[in-house]
């Protein structure tokens, strides 16, 4: 079940995938990850030192809440609130109060941080790295021999294509860490993405090209469904998913949207698009 990748260091496989560091006579947990069952799969593997949270989103916090540990959970400062308030992690995405069950596809649980940091920052063997954009405080944890756990800063090629458009808070500062990653792709031994496959020399460059691609495309397909006329932000996100082929539901429109709105601030800020509110709600145009 758990696959090695040198020095100790151990990973067990899924979305996101967990990894295991190895530091005195125990272990650094990143990502506990989404399912009740992996708490039982992460207890076995041995004694945790830690527990290393990169963002706050359920998926990657659900498994920490059974876990025991002899430091407790690390989680950088910007992400700490929403580790620990589920109704601030649905706000962020929602844009207030938000119902149980509607965004998320796992459970959301609340989890008590015992160390906020602001990175960069060492925890034993590690360095937490900022990676913004997909969250605003998001991590990635680079090992002492260039292994880097890079959380959703960067996707698979199949979460890539399945999604139609990924989520990012603020698309553009997740463009600048893909570069950054990009122009650093050979200083890293590995690179191990949450959602995708383990990546190293040529392979982690073509992935993160790729991710570069997707990202960058972002604001021409905002702008192409705005030709015909103005549209609200879900009607935006709403034709991209349909063109893109990717599944169209309540949970993807809202989450969807958030990048969407990103990439319209941006476009505002430029002068590319302007704002409207009619009967529909906010109507963003194309300025011509
Ligand atoms: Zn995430």
């Amino acid at each position: 079940m758990l696959r090695g990748l040198g020095k100790g260091i151990q990973l067990l496989p899924g979305s996101p995938a967990t990894l295991f560091v190895p530091w005195d006579d125990g272990y650094y947990v990143i990502d506990p990850g989404s399912s009740e069952s992996r708490t039982k799969d992460i207890a076995s593997v041995g004694k945790i030192k830690g527990i290393l949270l990169t963002h706050f989103h359920s998926d990657h916090v659900l498994a920490a809440k059974g876990l025991t540990s002899e430091e407790g959970i690390y989680a950088p400062i910007i992400e700490a609130g929403g580790v620990e308030s589920i109704g601030l992690r649905r706000a962020i995405s929602f844009g207030g109060y938000a119902p149980e069950g509607l965004i998320y596809h796992v459970k959301a649980v609340s989890v008590k941080v015992d160390h906020v940091f602001r990175p960069p920052h060492k925890i034993g063997p590690l360095e937490a790295i900022p990676l913004p954009g997909h969250n605003y405080g998001q991590v990635g944890y680079l090992t002492e021999d260039g292994l880097l756990y890079a959380a959703d800063s960067l996707f698979g090629d199949k979460l890539l294509k399945s999604a139609g458009i990924p989520y990012y808070q603020n698309y553009r500062e997740a463009l600048e860490t893909l570069r950054y990653l990009r122009e650093h792709a050979r200083d890293y031994r590995k690179i191990v993405p949450s959602h995708g496959p383990v990546v190293g020399g040529r392979r982690a460059e073509e992935l993160l090209d790729f991710n570069i691609e997707v990202v960058e495309a972002l604001p021409d397909k905002v702008m192409s469904t705005l030709i015909s006329g103005g549209r609200t932000v879900e009607q935006i996100t709403y034709r991209i998913l349909g063109e893109e082929g990717a599944k169209i539901t309540p949970s993807s429109i809202i989450l969807s949207s958030v990048t969407v709105r990103s990439v319209l601030a941006h476009l505002y800020e430029e002068g590319k698009v302007s704002v409207e509110a009619d009967e529909r709600g906010l109507v963003w145009k194309l300025n011509m």
